[in-house]
């Protein structure tokens, strides 16, 4: 038996919007699962459009920015400003490639500032050390790039905590790895790398996904997933501990559940839970589309429903959709969408609580 009786979705259960908010970017990832979409901007929504899809969305917590490279808009600030107000979101998650260091910096400034209750992670895109970073972006220098954004935030941070503000609890500075064949074998020497060279909060990898530039590049396999993974808990045990302890014991036990889903479903082609996609989580496009998933088709475009969010999320394809990925059950190693499923499951759910109070024991 589905495990929901119906298929339109109240949207009371909305945790996380992912919004595209451009098309542009300047780098050429052979990792990249939206390369077809990008650098074409016809009907990217305004910034007005966007209050719109705002107003017309109830409360909810997480907003992942995403593109092409986020810090290519003008007026990400003000879009992070709309949901901070609107939707009372309290978290903004931006990844970035870490070629602009100086728009990344104006931009986490003013977002603190703005939104005195809203926490920032800028991710930090890093898939190597220097040679095979800036061949897996297709962009010389970028790994340089990336470090000086890493020392520019570093430097912001520490003004800020001169001066008294809070910006220590409330801006995270995260690496992000998309794990692959080409780069799992250097993972332990990124790790020493990126400790020696930063002061980050979080470092953590996402196996590859998705139909990705370069076909020839294969995802990892399980075992390297969870080597990476046992490495992956040490580390971050040490970076978390630097600023939130408190937190300590339920962000290792969420990593190391979603690891060993990501690793079973490399076995086995299958996840082991019903993927949350179209009801805990929505991706709308920067030209409007509605998707459940970002490796799924649209359902809608907003435009058709004048920006009625509720009315797109229940048409009848999204409706079909998310059918579709709960008969399948749809499977795939996704980091956000599938964190955000694990809790939904009875047994992974038990699992991470009982490992949170291990580790929070172990502190
Ligand atoms: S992965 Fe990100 S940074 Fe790389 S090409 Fe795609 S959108 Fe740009
Ligand atoms: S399992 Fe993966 S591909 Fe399927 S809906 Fe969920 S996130 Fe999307």
């Amino acid at each position: 038996m589905w495990p929901f009786k119906k298929h339109t979705d109240d949207l009371s259960r909305l945790d996380v919007a992912i919004l595209f908010v451009t098309s542009r970017c300047n780098a050429r990832c052979s990792t990249c699962f939206y390369w077809r979409e990008l650098n074409n901007e016809e009907g990217v929504m305004t910034l007005d459009e966007i209050r719109r899809l705002s107003a017309s969305l109830p409360r909810f917590t997480h907003l992942l920015l995403s593109g092409g490279e986020p810090t290519l808009r003008d007026d990400i600030a003000d879009i992070v400003a709309v949901f901070a107000r609107n939707n009372a979101i309290a978290t903004a998650d931006m990844p970035t490639n870490g070629l602009l260091p100086q728009r990344t910096v104006d931009f986490a400034g003013r977002v603190l500032t703005e939104n005195p209750n809203l926490r920032l992670t800028i991710g930090l895109s890093l898939d190597g050390l220097a040679e095979t970073h800036d061949a897996l972006r297709g962009v010389p220098g970028c790994f340089d790039k990336l470090f000086e954004t890493a020392r520019l935030l570093n430097d912001l941070r520490a003004r800020a905590a001169a001066a008294g503000q809070d910006w220590d609890r409330r801006l995270a500075l995260a690496v992000v790895t998309c794990l692959n064949d080409r780069n799992f074998g250097e993972y332990p020497r990124l790790i020493d790398y990126v400790r020696a060279h930063a002061d980050v909060d979080q470092m953590v990898f996402e196996p590859l996904r998705g139909q990705k530039k370069d076909a020839a590049l294969r995802p990892p396999s399980p075992e390297a997933v969870r080597e990476a993974a046992r490495l992956s808990l040490q580390n971050n045990r040490a970076l978390i501990a630097k600023r939130n302890k408190d937190e300590m014991g339920i962000r290792l036990a969420n990593l190391e559940v979603l690891h060993e889903t990501q690793a079973r479903y490399l076995e086995t082609g299958r996840l082991p839970l019903t993927c949350m996609a179209g009801r805990r989580v929505a991706v709308v496009e920067h030209n409007a589309a509605l998707q459940l998933c970002e490796l799924l088709d649209p359902v809608a475009n907003l435009r058709d429903f004048d920006f009625d969010f509720k009315a797109a999320w229940n048409c009848r394809a999204a409706v079909r959709q998310r059918r579709w990925i709960e008969k399948t059950p749809c499977s795939c190693g996704h980091c956000v969408i599938v964190g955000h499923s694990l809790g939904d499951d009875p047994v992974l759910r038990r699992a991470i609580e009982e490992k949170a109070a291990c580790y929070s024991r172990e502190e």
